[in-house]
């Protein structure tokens, strides 16, 4: 791919100390940047992404890690019946596992009898149906309003939330909830969700290493400071996440306080991951499930075999992820593995050896892992997305119905770039 290495990012600076005139810059080269950046360069016009990480994809990250492609970010092509990026896959000749996700099976009897794990899916059976039949009325209010907090099953739906949303429900927006839109169909990348959203950014003009601080889009044309200096557009595109937006990491002059204030109000919640790699691994199914406890909230859900790999593949999320992060890998590994050994015997140890596991709350251009609305301000997304003349929003977090996930993020960037197109 041109532009990514040394010396395409040398010959950025002297650009943009002479002319440096773009159609459009995107900020970001995350899935929405990448969408948009593919739709506008494909119209003909002169684009520049800038990111400020060494590498393209953001929160999609495939690492190779003993050699199996990890997904540390987004790995599920979730409602992969209406998702975009599944005919671009296909197109682009990725391989995709169409098998039936580990949260649509009955897990492992360790530790969770079927009867048990019958009587918790009832409840959140019924769980969702007040959720949508409360947010039918209109009336905004957190989630947690629905749950008792004495019934049985309770922790192990707040720790579901954890997960899908990356918070706890005393923060979760009830309406913001509801307007997710998930057709239960989902896909995953054999190679990699990171690996294909990389593999879309090929022939684009990318800088690496190149961090966006302020947008003058009063200005005539745009200016966009960078840490490498500045550089000048027609039109601005941004799609970094809600967390930077709402820390001030990037500026804009006319100031905007509605969308400032919007992103704030959409922060990110916060999930992580952490591979172990698993000795004899034939001896459970592929694509199952263990449950760490099912008696709290502070619990990782462990997803054994993905693929049919040798891993185990530990998911965490709000503040029990947020708290493992400060130690690491082996507060990950440790808290991980005893949890297991609790399920499956102390003998189990033996057999697991950590591998990786992801920050994505210390990363600094992420912040988070994904959006949620807090109470109330369901209606922040489309704030968010509004266009300041010449300047656009894009990012999972404007997604109105896929918002938190890669897809989202993708017809956001497209949208985005449609609206420039027009204005251009
Ligand atoms: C653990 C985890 C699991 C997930 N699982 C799934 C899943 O299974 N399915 C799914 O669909 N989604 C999942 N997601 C969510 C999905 O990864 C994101 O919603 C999506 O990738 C966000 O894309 P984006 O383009 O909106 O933002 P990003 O990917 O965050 O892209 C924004 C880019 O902006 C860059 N940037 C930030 N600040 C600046 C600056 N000042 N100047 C220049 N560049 C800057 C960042 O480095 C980044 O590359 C998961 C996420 C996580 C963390």
């Amino acid at each position: 791919m041109p532009a990514l290495d040394a010396g395409a990012t040398a010959s950025y600076v002297d650009s943009m100390s002479s002319s440096a005139d773009h159609d459009c810059v995107v900020i970001g080269a995350g899935a929405a940047g990448i969408a948009a950046a593919r739709a506008l360069t494909r119209a003909g016009h002169k684009v520049c992404v800038i990111e400020a990480r060494e590498r393209i994809g953001g929160r999609a990250f495939t690492q190779e890690v003993a050699g199996h492609p990890l997904d540390l970010g987004c790995g599920w092509l979730h409602s992969a019946d209406r998702n975009v990026l599944v005919p671009l896959a296909v197109e682009s000749g990725f391989e995709l596992n169409r098998e039936t996700p580990p949260w649509q099976k009955s897990a492992e009897e360790h530790g969770f009898p079927r009867e048990d794990q019958r009587a918790y899916r009832a409840e959140m059976g019924r769980f969702f149906a007040r959720v949508h039949e409360e947010a039918q009325k209109g009336v905004d209010y957190p989630v947690v309003r629905l749950l008792d907090p004495q019934a049985r099953w309770t922790p192990l739906i707040e720790a579901m939330s954890t997960y899908v949303n990356g918070t706890e429900t005393d923060r979760l927006s009830l309406i913001d909830f509801d307007a997710y839109e998930d057709t239960e169909v989902n896909y995953r990348v054999t190679a990699g969700y990171g690996a294909l959203i990389n593999a879309m950014a090929v022939g684009l003009d990318i800088r690496l290493g190149v961090q966006a601080r302020c947008i003058d889009h009063g200005a005539h044309p745009m200016r966009i400071e960078t840490d490498r200096g500045t550089i000048t557009a027609r039109a601005v595109i941004v799609t970094v996440p809600t967390s930077i937006l709402a820390a001030g990491l990037l500026r804009f002059v006319p100031a905007l306080p509605d969308h400032v204030e919007a992103a704030s109000l959409l922060p990110l919640g916060l999930a992580d991951k952490l591979f172990l790699a698993l000795e004899d691994a034939e001896d459970f199914e592929t694509d199952s499930r263990i449950y760490g406890a099912t008696d709290r909230m502070a619990t990782a859900n462990y997803h054994v075999r993905p693929f049919g790999r040798p891993l185990i593949e530990a998911y965490f999320g709000g503040q029990c992820a947020r708290e493992l992060e400060a130690g690491g890998l082996a507060a990950f590994a440790d808290f991980a593995i005893q949890q297991l050994v609790d399920v499956m015997g102390a003998d189990f140890k033996k057999r697991l050896r950590p591998l990786v596991a992801s920050q994505w709350a210390r990363d600094p251009f992420a912040q988070g892992s994904y959006s949620h609305a807090l109470p109330g301000h369901a209606d922040k997304r489309a704030k968010l997305a509004e266009p300041a003349g010449r300047l656009f929003f894009a990012g999972e977090a404007v997604s109105p119905h896929f918002f938190s996930t890669a897809h989202g993020a993708w017809e956001s960037g497209e949208k985005a770039a449609a609206e420039a197109l027009a204005e251009l």
